[in-house]
């Protein structure tokens, strides 16, 4: 599915989730395309999604959204480019118009981050994937490095002990002769 779009009203009445899956390479504002810009050239991955609509007790209309992607980052340390597995959840508020989007007068003091809860405009034909797109980019590290780069010595050492044999392996060898 390269285009999706839902009905959040729907969605949220039916409690109903939709989900799909889309290669990486679609989401052009995440990766960029030939002129530059973006991440660098992203490896052949998917992107998974899913999206569900809620409503609380209160009339609190809600979107559960959940994204798994492998993006290609390029590492600020060592300057190679590796694969940055995210898999993120977000509740998004559905309100009814822009207006809503920041409404800080509704009498509550200010709002713990923690519980801070982004809120999107419901509508009969929310484009899924530049939501998807969004979260993706969201996700994204500030500064992408990876754990440990593969050109120091620590992680030599580890690459070094995938050649050897299994000893598991050989022990079953062993038990067969
Ligand atoms: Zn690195």
């Amino acid at each position: 599915m390269n285009d999706a779009y839902i009905d959040t009203n729907e969605l949220v009445r039916l409690a109903r989730e939709v989900q799909g899956v889309a290669p990486i390479s679609r989401f052009r504002r995440l990766v960029g395309d030939a002129t530059g810009g973006g991440l660098p050239p992203q490896a052949d991955t998917t992107v998974s999604w899913s999206l569900k609509g809620m409503a609380d007790g209160r009339g609190k209309q809600f979107l559960l959204l959940r994204v798994s992607a492998a993006p290609t980052l390029e590492c600020q340390r060592c300057l190679q480019p590796f694969q940055w597995p995210m898999d993120v959840e977000t509740r998004l508020e559905l309100v009814k118009s822009e207006a809503d989007l920041d409404d800080s007068t509704d009498g509550l003091h200010e709002q713990d981050p923690e519980d801070f809860v982004e809120r999107i405009v419901g509508s009969q034909r929310l484009d899924i994937m530049a939501l998807v797109e969004d979260e993706i980019i969201l996700g994204l590290p500030y500064v992408p490095k990876h754990e440990v780069c593969p050109s120091l010595p620590e992680a030599l050492d580890q690459n070094a002990g995938a050649d050897r044999p299994n000893p598991f392996a050989v022990l079953s060898q062993l038990k067969k002769d």
